[in-house]
């Protein structure tokens, strides 16, 4: 089966994840095999989507205005090469809010599968977080895990806890297996 879509985790798979939030534009600094691997992808004719949570939002400690021309940034600095990210989805919400869309929730993905017809068996994601791997295994689609940002506490994590994951050292490797199972 091919591999038509990926999902995108923001910080720690694009972007260097310093801390808990990125909060400045200036602080947008982007991993160096990134450009490349998207380049890779949209040379395939595979979609990109972001799907990030953005909880700095809700906290108050970063305005919408701020996190999107964060996202700019990093989106720009991620197409350097020629390729194309074919949109994105955040969470603005706090965990306590309870809402549908914060991963491990699926609600940015249900979107994004609607407004871009993406069929998600078809799909595959890419990530650092606990909530990545948590939500990939709702979405019942394979998870690459990057050695980035939240990616050694999340290996712990999901050992324990019986969540799927395929390691990767970063998004280039991800795409190298995605390309090669493509051909296959
Ligand atoms: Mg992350
Ligand atoms: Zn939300």
């Amino acid at each position: 089966m091919k591999i038509t879509t990926v999902f995108l985790d923001r910080d720690g798979v694009l972007n260097v994840n310093k801390s808990d939030y990125l909060l400045h534009e200036e602080d947008v600094s982007i991993h160096e095999d990134v450009p490349a691997a998207i380049k890779r992808l949209t040379k395939a004719g595979i979609q990109i989507i972001i799907v990030s949570n953005q909880a700095g939002i809700g906290k108050e400690l970063i305005t919408r205005r701020t996190a999107e021309a964060i996202f700019d940034k990093v989106i720009c600095g991620s197409e350097a090469n020629g390729g194309h990210i074919d949109d994105y989805y955040y969470c603005p919400h706090t965990p306590d809010e309870g809402c549908n869309c914060r991963k491990p929730g699926i609600g940015m993905f249900v979107r994004a599968k609607l407004e871009h017809d993406i069929i998600m068996e078809e799909s595959v994601f890419v990530g650092d977080g606990f909530g990545d791997a948590q939500a990939a295994k709702h979405l019942k689609i394979p998870f690459y895990l990057v050695d980035q940002g939240w990616g050694p506490v999340t290996k712990v994590k999901c050992d324990a806890g019986n969540i799927p994951y395929i390691p990767v050292k970063n998004l280039g490797n991800a795409v190298k297996d995605i390309i090669k199972r493509n051909k296959g």
